[in-house]
């Protein structure tokens, strides 16, 4: 039962209201209820429940990350359940938050020098774009930069060819480095970004829902969610499944 009070989204931050059919608590910023998670359906089949914290939502805004808080709403989860589907145009996904809930799709672009992703929200409007750039001469290394809503350059990330394989590295809109991948865990099923400190920033885990293509991303509050999900996206196409198609021969 609702108790009157002004309370806030436990993930974006943003004020919720009170839906009596539901007995919840439901944040129109970013799709989420509040205290109970439905299962996602595709294919024809269900997805395990999520198991979300069933406290009411908090009544303080909470206090978000620093990197997390100019961000839409959409980007300041630490969560995020991606299923992809493949279409002949290219690879496409559909990003849910943590109560099975809907937030966004991600429409991809492969070419033959990179490959472009286009996040949009609900309402269809562009909320990010990760573009690779075309590098004639410097063939081995790939470059692709990450804008937000506004085309703001957010970071890039950048592949380069170590001694035996690529090496995928994300750097901040100063061109700092922000991590690289934990090496100990770089597998098809799940994979890690970690800084130069060895600090965990980002987990990507491929085997929470195993009917089709999907993954679980976890963001640290050391990361932009942002950021964090166009590397996990891009990476997770880019290197693992690259060899779907000869048509990505550059690889
Ligand atoms: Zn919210």
């Amino acid at each position: 039962m609702s108790d009157g009070r002004t309370r806030y989204c436990k993930f974006c931050g943003e004020q919720v209201e009170f839906m009596s059919d539901f007995n919840d608590y439901y944040c129109r910023y970013c799709y989420s209820y509040q205290t109970h998670s439905e299962s996602i359906k595709a294919g024809g089949k269900e997805s395990p429940k999520y198991r979300i914290d069933p406290s009411p939502p908090p009544e303080a805004p909470p206090v978000l990350p620093p990197a997390w808080r100019r961000n839409i709403p959409m980007f300041r989860h630490k969560e995020y359940l991606v299923m992809q589907a493949f279409l002949s145009w290219g690879p496409k996904y559909d990003i849910y938050n943590v109560t099975g809930h809907k937030m966004g799709e991600i429409k991809g672009k492969i070419i033959s020098w990179g490959g472009e992703w286009s996040y949009f929200d609900l309402g269809g409007n562009q909320v990010a774009k990760v573009k690779g750039n075309p590098t004639l001469f410097k063939v081995q290394e790939k470059t692709f930069d990450i804008r937000d809503h506004q085309g703001n350059f957010k970071g890039a990330i950048k592949s380069k060819f170590g001694f035996l394989k690529r090496a995928w590295e994300l750097y901040d809109e100063r061109g700092q480095l922000i991590g690289r991948p934990n090496e100990e865990i770089w597998l098809k099923t799940n994979f890690q970004l970690v800084d130069p400190q060895g600090r965990l920033l980002l987990n990507v885990d491929k085997k929470w829902f195993t009917f089709r293509d999907q993954f679980r991303v976890i963001v640290s509050e050391l990361i932009d969610p942002l950021i964090a999900l166009a590397y996990a996206v891009a990476v997770d196409y880019m290197y693992f499944q690259g060899d779907r198609s000869s048509s990505r021969s550059w690889f």
